[in-house]
């Protein structure tokens, strides 16, 4: 089978910032080379979280993680993990009801 090949939705740009973002500065700290669940882990997302909370540009990112699942599916992406982000699509994609 041909490797799939993805493409961001076109209609949300991709967050860009005039200073660099700490995720570009500390790559490291963002994207996981391994799994998930040791206390050192859990140190390191907190710190990237922690660093996105401040960064300029976090609604755009979130956006675009949101809508880019495939793409944004490992790391932190403005201050969520792969899970949360999972959660806000379900909780976003949800039916309200309208009656009463
Ligand atoms: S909010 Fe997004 S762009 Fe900003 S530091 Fe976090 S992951 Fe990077």
């Amino acid at each position: 089978m041909p490797a799939r090949t993805l493409f961001a939705v076109p209609h949300v740009p991709f967050p860009r910032s005039s200073t660099p973002t700490a995720c570009h500065a500390r790559p490291d700290l963002f994207i996981p080379d391994r799994e998930m669940g040791s206390q050192e882990d859990l140190d390191r997302i907190h710190r990237a979280k922690s660093m996105c909370s401040t960064c300029p540009v976090i609604e755009d990112c979130l956006k675009w993680a949101l809508v880019n699942p495939d793409l944004a599916a490992e790391g932190i992406w403005a201050a969520t993990t792969p899970r949360e982000r999972t959660r806000l699509v379900k909780l976003i994609r949800r039916p309200v009801c309208t009656s009463r």
